[in-house]
């Protein structure tokens, strides 16, 4: 479900006109759904609610301050990775100790940074970053709240670039090797074991792996809960969220196909796995990042040309692999719609922006009705993985950012000035006359 939809031929987002926004903030321009936000994040949260739990969204999947603001505003903690998102989150108003410190790389600095805000858990991914950790926190003579994230060895049959949890991937602790390394950690005196951990992919739009894992996971949770006194058990992100929709359902009505209602909704993932987990007596932890805001988000962009070749109508658009990477990137499949829609037939064509790469497309060989010049597209399910992956490829600036709010609409993010692309740019001195 999102908040997208057209009132007579014009997309809105909820009370507001997508068109009026391109033509005051121009375009590429995010447009982000308060509503849609608040309602994901409510709907998983209310089917978790027979459990002690604590959704932390993983902010890597669009870590604007508003957005943040939203999901801090009802109460969300977060997944962070680096200390840059760490203090974002202070700075959006939200609590170091509602959030947990994820990823294989943690800098000495990143620990310290995170243990003296007080982080709730550094989720660990090797042994080197358990003596690290503990190092760090015995120079600080503190404590550190620590986690293993287990590698279940689960295929969770998701895009090879977001599958984490097999032996083939460089994330978390063999599940073999699991109870040797807490017996070690606990020797380590500056170390709390707080919990245990896993995630084992993204994008996954049935429960089946993430019920294979829990159940895997489960039993040496309480295992070792019983040995070491856990707070938590952490099941990671993942669940996946509607990209294409039925052939049949033209485009924005989705949510009532039979695509969607296959999809992984809150209430088939929790009714799968809150009864796994209830007996373990633990705060339940989960780290959704693109079922929230997936669905929120969507990029909308200019038509500048229509280039007819001997075998294919290109639709050249102002935004770029530069602004949404994912169709480059994982092959993903966005949704195009017209902003203004009109009667006409539909036309094959090819999507595509103006960076110099063939891998700059957003949709191939996809039947789209006809527009020229100057009409609006919009790029659905870009709320996640999108802004953030934006790079000034081409020099070309970040785009600008709105959020709505029923009939209000706000700038969240200004669009790059050109100049600030270079300005940290130095001429060596030898360059210089
Ligand atoms: C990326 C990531 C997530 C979020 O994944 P989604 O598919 O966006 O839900 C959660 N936990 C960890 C450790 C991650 O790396």
């Amino acid at each position: 479900m999102h908040d997208f939809s057209y009132v007579g031929s014009e997309l809105h987002c909820e009370g507001v006109s997508v068109k009026a926004l391109a033509q005051r903030h121009g375009t590429p321009l995010y447009v982000y759904s308060q509503h849609t936000l608040t309602d994901h994040f409510q709907k998983l949260d209310r089917a978790l609610s027979p459990l002690s739990h604590l959704i932390c969204y993983a902010m890597k999947a669009n870590s604007n301050q508003a957005v943040m603001r939203t999901l801090a505003g009802l109460g969300s903690g977060f997944d962070v990775v680096s200390e840059g998102e760490l203090r974002r989150v202070l700075a959006a108003g939200g609590k170091a100790a509602q959030c947990v410190f994820a990823g294989v790389g943690k800098t000495e600095q990143e620990i310290e940074f995170a243990l003296k805000e007080g982080i709730y858990s550094f989720n660990v991914e090797s042994e080197p970053e358990l003596e690290r950790i503990n190092r760090v926190a015995e120079r600080l003579k503190r404590k550190a709240p620590i986690a293993v994230r287990v590698n279940p060895n689960i295929d969770a049959h998701t895009h090879a670039k977001i599958t984490t949890g097999t032996y083939e991937n460089k994330f978390g602790i063999a599940f073999e090797k699991v109870e040797s390394v807490y017996a070690r950690a606990s020797k380590l005196k500056n170390l709390k074991l707080a919990g245990i951990q896993m995630h084992i992919g993204s994008q996954l739009t049935d429960v089946a792996p993430f019920e294979q894992a829990v159940r895997k996971l489960v039993p040496l949770a309480a295992k070792l809960s019983a040995k070491y006194g856990f707070e938590f058990i952490s099941i990671g992100g993942g669940i996946g969220i509607v990209y294409q929709p039925a052939l049949e359902s033209g485009g924005l009505t989705w949510w009532k196909t039979t695509a969607a209602r296959k999809i992984l909704t809150p209430s088939v993932y929790a009714t799968t796995l809150v009864p796994l987990l209830q007996p373990l007596g633990l705060r339940v932890l989960l780290e959704p990042g693109r079922f929230i805001v997936g669905n929120a988000g969507i990029l909308v962009t200019r038509v500048e040309y229509v280039k007819r070749t001997g075998k294919k109508n290109f639709v050249i658009v102002d935004a770029a692999m530069n602004d949404l990477i994912r169709p480059a990137f994982y092959d993903s499949y966005h949704e195009i719609v017209p902003v203004q829609n009109r009667s006409g037939g539909r036309v094959s064509s090819d999507v595509v922006g103006p960076i110099c790469e063939s891998g700059d497309y957003f949709a191939k060989d996809r039947s789209l009705p006809k527009v020229g010049e100057g009409d609006y597209l919009a790029l659905l399910s870009a709320g996640a993985y999108g802004s953030v992956m934006g790079s000034n490829y081409n020099s070309r600036a970040l785009a600008a950012e709105v959020l709505v709010h029923g009939k209000e609409s706000a700038l969240v993010r200004q669009r790059q000035e050109l100049a600030d692309i270079w300005k940290g740019e130095r001429t060596p001195p030898w360059l210089k006359k």
